[in-house]
């Protein structure tokens, strides 16, 4: 799933090809696309683009007041056409502009998760946006501490996806952030001592960050298995600071990888399905 480094650096792509570019028509390819009622998407036609942003795993387009709000979930993309396919595969929904330029909306396979909201005048706190904790590039080290806080004893892997706490971080993202951090992604969030939350947070923001320069030197959005991991799905491989090899250990029906030797002090986590004695 693309995450906030990919889908920021798409947004400023989106933006810098289309800005001012008149909507001409908005088309749901599939009836499951649009998720809202109101207000009609066919209030942005005759509107000029004027921006592009994200807030979490979500694209924000936005037309003057009306802003149409895009969550590619799993196989979703958000892409420039140049050809107009009356049935594209696996299309969801089109924006067609002046002249001859338009976006696609597509996801792969046959789940039909992804999908576009639109949404009158302030978005924040608004469906689908309510409830999202702030941007993970944008917290700071109070934020960060007061978050690992409420979490109690939530796992920190867990904590870190949890978009309700803080937006932007999915799979990878968690696993590269504790390896880069040195934690443990089972560690109890809130009993993080200051030094570790430090760490934590130089993590998430070199984590983001390089993930955003790789991404910007693309000129479509990257695939999930070039996206940088130095742990992410390389179990089995080895670790890139000390050379003992990469683990990986399921937790709630996902995977999480990780280097015993520099995130948990040798120990090996074991799956949740197995054993409740494990941090
Ligand atoms: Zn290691």
């Amino acid at each position: 799933m693309p995450e906030l480094p990919e889908l920021r650096v798409h947004a400023e792509r989106l933006a810098r090809s289309h800005s001012g570019s008149v909507l001409e028509r908005f088309t749901p390819l599939s009836f499951t696309a649009l998720k809202t009622f109101q207000p009609d998407p066919a209030a942005a036609v005759g509107t000029a683009l004027t921006a592009v942003r994200t807030r979490g795993k979500y694209l924000i387009a936005e037309f003057g007041d009306l802003a149409f709000i895009v969550h590619l979930m799993q196989g979703g993309r958000l892409t420039p056409e140049t050809g107009r396919a009356r049935k594209p595969r696996g299309g969801l929904a089109r924006w067609e502009f002046d002249g001859v330029a338009s976006w696609l909306l597509t996801e792969a396979g046959h789940e039909r998760r992804a999908g576009v909201w639109v949404v009158a005048g302030e978005t924040e706190g608004n469906e689908p946006l309510d409830g999202l904790g702030p941007d993970a590039d944008s917290v700071d080290e109070a934020a960060l501490s007061a978050i690992l806080a409420a979490a109690g004893g939530a796992r920190l892997h867990g904590v870190l996806r949890d978009q309700r706490r803080i937006a932007g971080i999915g799979r990878r993202l968690a696993n590269e952030i504790c390896w880069a951090a040195e934690l443990s992604p089972f560690a109890p969030s809130a009993r993080l001592e200051s030094e570790q939350r430090s760490a934590l947070l130089a993590a998430i923001q070199r984590c983001i960050g390089a993930s955003i320069e790789d991404e910007a030197t693309r000129d479509t959005m990257v695939r999930s298995a070039e996206r940088l991991a130095a742990v992410h799905h390389r179990s089995g491989e080895a670790c890139l600071r000390c050379g003992d090899v990469l683990r990986q250990v399921s937790y709630n029906a996902y995977e999480v990888d990780y280097c015993a030797a520099c995130q948990t002090g040798g120990k090996v986590l074991a799956d949740n399905t197995t054993s409740k004695f494990l941090r």
